[in-house]
C-alpha cells in the first residue's frame, strides 16, 4: 500500500484536529464535513480498502466500528442517532486508501444516501 494521507496524519506529519485516539485507531474531524459532527475513525494499521481485509484484520475493524460507537455516546449524540460510513473504491466514492469510517451526527440523515 501506498503513503496516503492519512498515514501522515497517523505520523503527526500533516496536522489534524485530532478528537481521539488509543493503541489502534486515531479520529479526527473531516475537514469537509458533511454533517454538524462528521469524524473520521482510522486504524494505525495502514489498510488501503475494505476489499484488503483478511480474517486477522477483524479484531481491527470491531475496534473501529467500537471506538466510532463509544465516540457517539461520549458525545451524547447517541440516542438522537448517527451514521456509520466505509466507502469502497470508485463507486463507492473513496477518495482516500487507507481504510476509515465515517460518522455523521448532529442532523437527520437521508435515504437513500445519494
Ligand atoms: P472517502 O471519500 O470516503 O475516501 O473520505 C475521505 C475523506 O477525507 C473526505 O470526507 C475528505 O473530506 C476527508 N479529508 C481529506 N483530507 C483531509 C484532511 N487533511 N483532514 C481531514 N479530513 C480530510
Amino acid at each position: 500500500m501506498t503513503d496516503t494521507l492519512f498515514a501522515k496524519i497517523i505520523r503527526r506529519e500533516i496536522p489534524a484536529d485530532i478528537v481521539y485516539e488509543d493503541d489502534a485507531v486515531l479520529a479526527f474531524r473531516d475537514i469537509n464535513p458533511q454533517a454538524p459532527m462528521h469524524v473520521l475513525f482510522v486504524p494505525k494499521t495502514p489498510i488501503a480498502t475494505l476489499n484488503d481485509l483478511g480474517e486477522a484484520d477483524a479484531p481491527t475493524v470491531g475496534r473501529l466500528v467500537l471506538a466510532a460507537a463509544n465516540y457517539a455516546k461520549a458525545q451524547g449524540v447517541a440516542d438522537d442517532g448517527y451514521r456509520v460510513v466505509m466507502n469502497c473504491n470508485r463507486n463507492g466514492g473513496q477518495t482516500v486508501f487507507h481504510l476509515h469510517l465515517h460518522l455523521l451526527a448532529g442532523r437527520a440523515m437521508h435515504w437513500p444516501p445519494g
